[in-house]
């Protein structure tokens, strides 16, 4: 199969709309295509259509245990995929919605069990991005969308990463340049009576508080899957976002994480071992590639980079790769989770942990 590219490119409206409608027409036909959402790329086709959940798991080569967040672009949608709108759904969705959040809602049958992994749920986003709204709505169905990226490699955050992965096994990608945003949505469970953090993303736990009282976090997403323990969102027990070389974080004292990466850096040949670091400690480290993920000022365009270096690590074929730790309670939490999967929670603490 031939992939078809549709760049969204300076193109006058009448052009954007016409190219919308084309891909509309193959996900109406049973089609898959990618298209770019806030946070990052999806490949998109028709929840409702048990056969387009198989493909869409056939192509990212995604266990089909682990479901499908279904799109929608206007709250129609979310009765036609829920079958319990709680209030506190209604309430997020007026702060946040559109935009990067994703809910777990009790489904409604008319999804196939192949969407939602055979769970009684549904995850549910109505994402911001225009050209992501466009296609849901020429489309006519809630669109099941995962990350457009293989199965354990990082998400997408432009097109070219998504022809990277899925070239020739996709009908077609819109490519509406680099993404806004970098990481996946934040995911919060709305399924139980206390609603539970599942994923942590541009959606900070603190804003979603602010709408609906407290909340509990998924004990996996900062201990790993352990001791028995299993991740409620099914594909954060995947080793997922992951390159190729060994990965491990170190965390602590600033000095001490810069001694430490450098003493282990030092084992190793230069060309394969590589740092992650930011504008701040960039002159710090030598004897191996420095990679700068933005500055810790400014945690978005560390979020907007982190994939496209996680990935730039099997470009240069990096066998040993040392994180820093970047951890806070904004957008920090959700990069330091993504860090964690990347490097299979392996860290280091070089001072006493708090
Ligand atoms: P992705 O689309 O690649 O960003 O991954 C979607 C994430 O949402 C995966 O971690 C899924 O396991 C999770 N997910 C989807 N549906 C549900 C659900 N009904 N309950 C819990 N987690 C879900
Ligand atoms: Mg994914």
């Amino acid at each position: 199969m031939k992939t078809k590219v549709f760049s969204m490119k300076e193109l006058t409206e009448q052009q954007e709309r016409d190219a919308i409608d084309t891909c509309a027409a193959i996900i109406k036909k049973g089609g898959i295509v990618a298209f770019p959402t806030e946070t990052v790329y999806g490949l998109g086709g028709n929840s409702l259509d048990a056969a387009v959940s198989n493909r869409i798991y056939a192509a990212k080569g995604r266990p089909s245990d682990n479901p499908l967040i279904v799109h929608i672009c206007d709250m129609k949608g979310l009765y036609e995929v829920a079958e319990e709108v709680t209030d506190a759904a209604i309430k997020l969705a007026e702060r946040f919605w559109p935009g990067p959040l994703t809910m777990i809602l009790k489904k409604k049958n008319v999804l196939p069990d192949e969407t939602t992994g055979g769970l009684d749920t549904v995850a549910v986003r109505m994402p911001s991005h225009k050209n992501a709204l466009m296609l849901i709505k020429a489309s006519g169905v809630p669109i099941a969308a995962p990350s457009a990226n293989s199965s354990g490699k990082p998400s997408p955050t432009k097109a070219e990463h998504v022809l990277e992965d899925l070239a020739g096994k996709i009908d077609a990608v819109i490519d509406g340049g680099a993404v806004d945003i970098g990481l996946e949505s934040t995911i919060i469970d709305l399924s139980s009576d206390v609603p539970v953090l599942l994923r942590p993303g541009f959606i900070t736990a603190d804003m979603i508080k602010e709408v609906v009282g407290d909340i509990e976090r998924d004990p996996t997403l900062d201990e790993g899957v352990c001791g028995g323990m299993k991740p409620k969102a099914p594909g954060m027990m995947y080793r997922h976002y992951a390159p190729n070389g060994d990965m491990v974080i170190v965390s602590g004292d600033t000095d001490n994480v810069i001694e430490k990466i450098n003493e282990l850096v030092s084992e190793h040949n230069p060309w394969e071992t590589a740092v992650i670091t930011t504008e701040e400690n960039k002159d710090a480290y030598s004897g191996c590639r420095v990679v700068c993920m933005g500055t810790r000022q400014d945690e978005q365009s560390m979020a907007r980079q982190l994939y496209s270096v996680l990935r730039s690590m099997d470009e240069y074929n990096i066998k040993y790769i040392y994180a820093e730790s970047f951890k806070s309670d904004k957008l920090g939490d959700a990069i330091m989770n993504r860090l964690l999967k990347a490097a299979g929670h392996k860290v280091i603490y070089v001072e006493r942990r708090y």
